[in-house]
């Protein structure tokens, strides 16, 4: 199975002059959504890992799959306004002006093993901005797993402490 042939390029989404990957077409085929999950789960190896933090939106697509193959938790990251209990927030930089994540603080323990998910690394801004909410709250992380890295932006970067894993490279 190539995993290339399921993600697909939007032009000019969503805005104009962004190159889009969509990963939409592997998660409506049966075989590439299971394929994927087993390729992520390898990545991550015999690693222990107490919760899988996962960035709202696409990263909860897998995240939530991946934290039940490797019998972990699941902790949301979100844009603000979205979670129901008290908030931990963490402003970072976009292209233009800023926006904000935020993590429920009870969300994890002092010392909790954590996988970051989530769909894309391009820039580094956002799962920087995630590991940060992570660390606030006493999680280690034991690594940051993308189903697609744009290699092009250098978001790797960003997370230069961490440990990096991606299934597909652009
Ligand atoms: P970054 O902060 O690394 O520049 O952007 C990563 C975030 O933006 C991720 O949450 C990801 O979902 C979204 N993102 C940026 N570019 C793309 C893209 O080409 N395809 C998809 N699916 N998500 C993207």
């Amino acid at each position: 199975m190539n995993f290339y042939d399921y993600v697909r390029n939007i032009q000019n989404f969503p805005k104009a002059g962004i190159n889009f990957k969509d990963i939409s077409p592997l998660l409506a085929d049966k075989h590439a959504l299971a394929n994927c999950l087993s390729e992520l789960v390898v990545l991550v190896g015999s690693q222990k890992i107490d919760k899988v933090a996962a960035i709202e939106s696409r990263g909860f697509y897998f995240g939530t799959l991946l934290a039940h193959k490797l019998e972990a938790g699941f902790v949301p990251i979100r844009k603000p306004g979205k979670l129901p209990f008290k908030t931990i927030k963490e402003p970072y930089e976009l292209e233009y002006g800023i926006d904000v994540l935020e993590i429920h603080e009870d969300a994890i323990e002092e010392g909790d093993r954590i996988l970051l998910h989530d769909d894309v690394l391009a820039t580094g801004g956002t799962a920087r901005a995630a590991c940060n909410l992570i660390e606030r709250l006493g999680g280690k992380i034991v690594q940051c797993n993308f189903i697609l890295e744009l290699e092009f932006l250098y978001g790797i970067k960003k997370l230069q402490d961490h440990s990096v894993c991606s299934f597909l490279k652009f």
